[in-house]
Formats: C-alpha cells, sequence, structure tokens
C-alpha cells in the first residue's frame, strides 16, 4: 500500500519546489475585520464576507432562533422531508429580493453551478463559456456532457465568432458567464450579451457570486445593475459570500425552478441546508432589503483603499468592483509577499497558478464594510513598508 501513494509524495515535493506548498491558516474566532489567526492578531483582507453579515448579532441571533424551533439538521433530501417551511419561505424572500419570478436554493453555489448546468442541458447542446469563467462552472460543463467553446475573456467579437460558426449545429446553446470576475474584479459585458443571445437566439446564465450583496440596487446583483430583470435565463448567486453564510440559489423562470427540483442532482441526492443557515440567511436578505447602509459602506471603503493603493505606485488592475487585486506576477513572489505581510500584521492570501495563469501571480485584497479606516489605513501602511522591501513598489 505504502509505494502505491508514492506519486503524490513526489507531487507533493513538487510544490515546495515551486514554492507553492502551503500548511492552512486556522482562525480562532469569527470572521471579522480583525482575526485571530494562527494566534497572531490580524487585518483580514481576504474573506468575501463583503457586508460584515458572518459574524452581525441579528443573523447570529436569527440561526439561534432556527435552531430552538427546527433543530441542527433537516435529516434528508429536499425530496423527501428536508423541504422545511423556513426554506420555501427564503425562496420566496430571494425571488422578491431578485425581482424574479421563482428561486431555487441549493447547498453551495459550487453546487448549483454543478447541479444546474447538467440539468438544464445535455449531450448534443453547446455551451459557451468566459475563459476566466469559475472552476465550479467548468465542473458543472464538464458534468453536462454538452459541447464546449470557449470565448476569450469578455471578448464579444469572439463570442460573435463562436456563434457564426456553430449556432446552426445545435437546438439549445447556452452562454455562461460570471458577473463578476471573482480573481480581477471586472464585470462581464451585460448588455452585449444578452443582445447577442437575442440575435443567435440562445440562453444565458451569469453566475453572480460576487455581485451579489455587492452592486445593484441594495445588492440585488449585476444583472439589476446592468437593469436587465427578466432578460437573463438563470441567474446564480451565493449566499456564502456578501450574504454571509452558505448556500446558493439559481433565480429564473417559475418552470426552471419546476424542472431543477426534478431533475437537479444535488437537490435530489444531497441533504437539505441547516435550519441555522436558512434562518441567518432570511435576516441578512431583509437586512439588505431595509437598507443600503453595508452596500454603501463596503464601497466608500472600496474606493478608499483602491485610491491609496494607486498612488503608492501599485498595479491594482482594472477591477471595478470591491475587489482588488495586487499584480506581482512570479508565484514565488507572490506567496513571499504575502507571507510578509502576515509576519507585519496583515493577512492577504497569494492568488497563484492553476487558480489565475502563470505569472499573473496576485495579492488578492477583499474589502468589507466591516474594516474600519484604522484597519485600513494600517494595511495600507503594511502594504508600503513590505512593497518597498521586495521592491515592488
Ligand atoms: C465563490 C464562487 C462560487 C462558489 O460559491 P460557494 O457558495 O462558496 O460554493 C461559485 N461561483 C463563483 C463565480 C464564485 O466566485
Amino acid at each position: 500500500m505504502g509505494n502505491s501513494l508514492e506519486y503524490l509524495k513526489n507531487q507533493v515535493e513538487e510544490l515546495k519546489k515551486d514554492g507553492v506548498y502551503r500548511k492552512l491558516p486556522i482562525n480562532y474566532g469569527p470572521c471579522s475585520n480583525v482575526i485571530d489567526l494562527n494566534h497572531n492578531q490580524v487585518v483580514n483582507l481576504s474573506s468575501n464576507n463583503y457586508l460584515g453579515l458572518a459574524s452581525h448579532d441579528r443573523v447570529k441571533k436569527a440561526a439561534i432562533e432556527a435552531v430552538e424551533k427546527y433543530g441542527a439538521g433537516t435529516g434528508s433530501v429536499r425530496t423527501i422531508v428536508g423541504n422545511m417551511d423556513l426554506l420555501e419561505n427564503l425562496e420566496i424572500l430571494l425571488a422578491e429580493f431578485k425581482k424574479e419570478e421563482a428561486v431555487t436554493c441549493f447547498q453551495s453555489g459550487l453546487n448549483c453551478n454543478i447541479g444546474a448546468i447538467q440539468a438544464i442541458v445535455n449531450k448534443g447542446d453547446l455551451i459557451i463559456s468566459d475563459e476566466l469563467n469559475h472552476a465550479s462552472i467548468i465542473d458543472g460543463v464538464r458534468l453536462s456532457r454538452a459541447d464546449k467553446a470557449v470565448y476569450k475573456h469578455s471578448n464579444m467579437e469572439d463570442l460573435e465568432r463562436i456563434l457564426k460558426e456553430k449556432r446552426d449545429n445545435y437546438n439549445t446553446v447556452l452562454i455562461i458567464t460570471d458577473g463578476v470576475f471573482s480573481m480581477d474584479g471586472d464585470l462581464a459585458k451585460l448588455p452585449e450579451i444578452v443582445k447577442i443571445a437575442k440575435k443567435f437566439n440562445c440562453l444565458t446564465y451569469v453566475d453572480d457570486a460576487h455581485g451579489s450583496g455587492v452592486l445593484g440596487e441594495s445588492g440585488r446583483g449585476t444583472v439589476d445593475h446592468f437593469k436587465l430583470h427578466g432578460q437573463v435565463d438563470f441567474i446564480i448567486g451565493t449566499l456564502s459570500k456578501a450574504i454571509g453564510v452558505i448556500g446558493g440559489y439559481v433565480a429564473s423562470k417559475a418552470v426552471v425552478k419546476d424542472w431543477l427540483l426534478h431533475r437537479a442532482r444535488p437537490l435530489l441526492f444531497s441533504t437539505a441546508l441547516p435550519p441555522a443557515a436558512i434562518g441567518a440567511t432570511i435576516e441578512s436578505v431583509k437586512m439588505l432589503m431595509e437598507s443600503e447602509e453595508y452596500t454603501d459602506k463596503l464601497w466608500d471603503n472600496a474606493r478608499y483603499f483602491k485610491e491609496k493603493m494607486s498612488k503608492l505606485g501599485f498595479d491594482i488592475g482594472h477591477s471595478e468592483t470591491p475587489i482588488t487585486p495586487v499584480m506581482v506576477g512570479s508565484e514565488s513572489k507572490t506567496m513571499e509577499f504575502s507571507r510578509e505581510l502576515l509576519k507585519n500584521g496583515v493577512f492577504v492570501s497569494g492568488i497563484v497558478f492553476p487558480t489565475v495563469p502563470k505569472g499573473t501571480g496576485r495579492l488578492r485584497c477583499m474589502i468589507s464594510a466591516m474594516h474600519t479606516k484604522e484597519d485600513l489605513n494600517f494595511a495600507i501602511d503594511v502594504f508600503e513598508k513590505v512593497g518597498k522591501e521586495l521592491n515592488i513598489i
């Protein structure tokens, strides 16, 4: 037995040689602006908790109340006894929030992509996907067994070229894009994609994991930002990022929900979301619907941080959202930068190949409404110090 795992040992050695081997950091408390990471107090610039809702008192209280009424687990998949009224209520609330006909919840955003794509297209259909789409979309596409074509990132000429070449060979063609590209923070050209989809009679699918709770009125997402309600066939959102809990959903026409409840495999073969998560999510969404205070604070913080970092001479890419990449380049230098920042009290994880293309390593700063000006100023000062020491600025 021992020797048969030799190949994995070798692969791990390769990681070490490339300077990208790492141990998982341990957070000893809640996901907040300052965290107790490996028993060091550090400013947290690496969570998707955009609005600070993950540990908000109202959200925690809602989770506790849901547990008291419904218990810790749901006991089965949704199609048996796991479909609690709490979950039905969340779906109704989310449909209202998203201004779409229906919402179907999944256990995570990844589950959504893995489950929905394979349910809505088949062998013999065509999926056209942006080259920078999230890994869970790529996996969902694979599982669908549909043919796949990839267009250059946000390049509408390339998308049209593929359609002119291939459209006529298929009945169903689905165009898939991230709403916000998670590694660069740029937005999909959604109005143009919708127009092209109409022209070539295609379906559209937007994964808005990083747009949910961030863009549009009170964080209604990229589709709301571009005022395209009713014009995108499948809108995926996550409840794990700005909403602060866990889960994912598809917002769509009612018929899509009908179909997903019969064919989406994560709904048929994996246990339903637990009550604590559902209760907490309902409260988060209500908070967004009540006030724009959270999204306003997020954008204020993001603008402030970007302006200061740019003035210091860092290359912060071309983000249009609070995601702020600090471009470094080489994989090992990126990881070194991250380690040095951590020693100085700032946690920003390095993002390297295979998450992004080789040679485009970066520190991805995730700005949040939970950060105070003091947190941001502290982080900016540390960036300046370490950036100069490593000759990055
Ligand atoms: C984070 C992310 C997901 C996964 O969402 P989870 O709820 O964490 O599983 C899916 N798609 C995109 C574009 C993401 O950024």
